[in-house]
């Protein structure tokens, strides 16, 4: 929809054909419902792509159209934001405003939409007249922008790779962008439902690699939350080549380590209790003498693993440094964004194919993926203001445009 509202300003005249009932279906999940549109720490290093020329293409393309161009977009469609810690989200609330002002603005400005309409088996190249036939209606210029291969109910099903391959392109492995990561650590089952703010460190091949912090999520496979999110797509792409990948979680991050332990000393020593002026063990168990240092179910996975001479100092260790395995990750399917897609060498800086003139590519389907918090609607915005332009405005008819085909096709 970006795309296709900064072509159709430009002048030209513009369709959509869209495989589902209704445009932006995706749009609606966002940001668990509430969109985050977003961020105001913007930055290219925050965004991840498979080729060398992606950080100079990404870079361009969000400096052509930056959060702040967005932001005034956005507020002169009619959408109210606010902001929290970078974080931009509509005034509503609601993502479905967000999605609603822009299918709105298409219409003002005189874009078709074509519903219900998959262009998988109805759309044909003529390379003599450079010409995209889709059905019976004829185009010299197409934006390919069909999204990843995540939540395929919203219609992104990875058609447009598919389609992009027939142009001769070639795809970066499509695999989950933001999820969980799973371990296969004994008794990790104890810690399911626990919420636990914390330093987490992702090693590949015993070398650390990232770290991230924050409200991390245990489920009974694994880990989830946003700093998980965060390192997910290193550990995806380490696991999916073969190598050893492990996350060390610091549960009680900027505390002294050394207090704890003495504390944890001091604790596991109290045993007495006086009864009728005389000294009786209490009878404690080493749970109930621990309890109080950390989330319960966090001590009990803890105490399982330990035991023995020097438990005050195991304890610590593992409160402090608590190395698993990664070994699986979650699906594709359900993943926030598919990292992968069409390759960034084989585009120009202005997002048109290096293989077949008048074609362009937006959004998630380019081998772009961007960290969790409005990066990667930001790229969807951006670059789908750079593909619209380009293939609508003054640089399709540039002398610059020629240096970017390859062979001279
Ligand atoms: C649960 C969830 C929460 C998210 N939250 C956020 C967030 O808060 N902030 C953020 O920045 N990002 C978020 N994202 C990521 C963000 O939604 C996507 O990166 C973004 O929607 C990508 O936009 P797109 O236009 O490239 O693709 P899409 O939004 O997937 O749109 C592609 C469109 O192309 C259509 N299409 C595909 N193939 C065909 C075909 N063959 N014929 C016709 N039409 C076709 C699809 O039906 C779809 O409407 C979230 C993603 C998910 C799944």
């Amino acid at each position: 929809m970006m795309a296709a509202v900064t072509a159709a300003r430009e002048g030209a005249s513009v369709t959509v054909y869209e495989h589902r009932s209704e445009a932006g279906r995706k749009l609606l999940m966002t940001g668990n419902g509430k969109c985050n549109l977003t961020n105001r720490r913007m930055d290219a290093r925050y965004y991840y792509s498979g080729c060398a020329e992606g950080e100079h293409i990404i870079q361009s393309v969000l400096a052509e159209f930056d959060e702040t161009q967005t932001l005034a977009f956005f507020h002169e469609i009619g959408l109210l934001t606010y902001e929290r810690d970078g974080y931009v989200y509509p005034q509503s609330e609601q993502a479905v405003t967000v999605r609603d002002v822009l299918f709105r603005e298409c219409l003002l400005s005189g874009v078709l939409f074509h519903f219900d309409t998959d262009i998988y088996s109805l759309l044909n190249y003529e390379k003599k007249t450079g010409t995209f036939a889709i059905g019976n209606q004829k185009y010299d210029r197409l934006i390919l922008a069909c999204g990843g291969k995540s939540e395929r109910q919203t219609g992104s099903d990875g058609s447009g790779y598919e389609l992009a391959k027939r142009f001769g392109h070639r795809i970066g492995t499509p695999l989950p962008g933001l999820v969980p990561l799973y371990t296969g650590e004994s008794g990790w089952e104890l810690l399911t439902g626990v919420r636990a703010k914390a330093r987490i460190c992702l090693f590949v091949e015993g070398t650390m690699v990232k770290e991230s912090c924050g409200e991390l999520q245990f489920t009974a496979q694994g880990i989830s939350g946003i700093p998980v999110f965060e390192l997910s797509r290193i550990a995806v792409h380490s696991i999916y080549e073969g190598k050893r990948v492990e996350a060390e979680i610091c549960f009680l991050n900027g505390r002294d380590q050394e207090a704890v332990q003495s504390l944890a000393d001091r604790m596991l020593v109290r045993e007495s209790v006086m009864t009728g002026g005389q000294l009786q063990n209490a009878g404690l168990s080493l749970k109930q003498k621990l309890t109080g240092l950390v989330n319960d179910k966090i001590l009990d996975f803890i105490l399982q693993k330990t035991g023995g001479e020097g438990l005050a100092e195991q304890v610590t260790r593992f409160l402090f440094s608590c190395r698993i395995a990664i070994t699986g990750y979650g699906k594709l399917d359900h993943a926030q964004v598919t990292s992968g897609g069409i390759l960034l060498d084989e585009v120009s800086a202005q997002l048109e194919s290096r293989l077949c003139r008048g074609l362009f590519f937006a959004g998630e389907m380019l081998d772009v993926d961007g960290i969790c918090g409005g990066y990667n609607l930001q790229w969807a915005w951006s670059s789908g203001y750079a593909a619209g332009r380009a293939a609508a405005g003054e640089y399709f008819s540039s002398p610059l445009r020629e240096k970017s085909f390859r062979n001279g096709d």
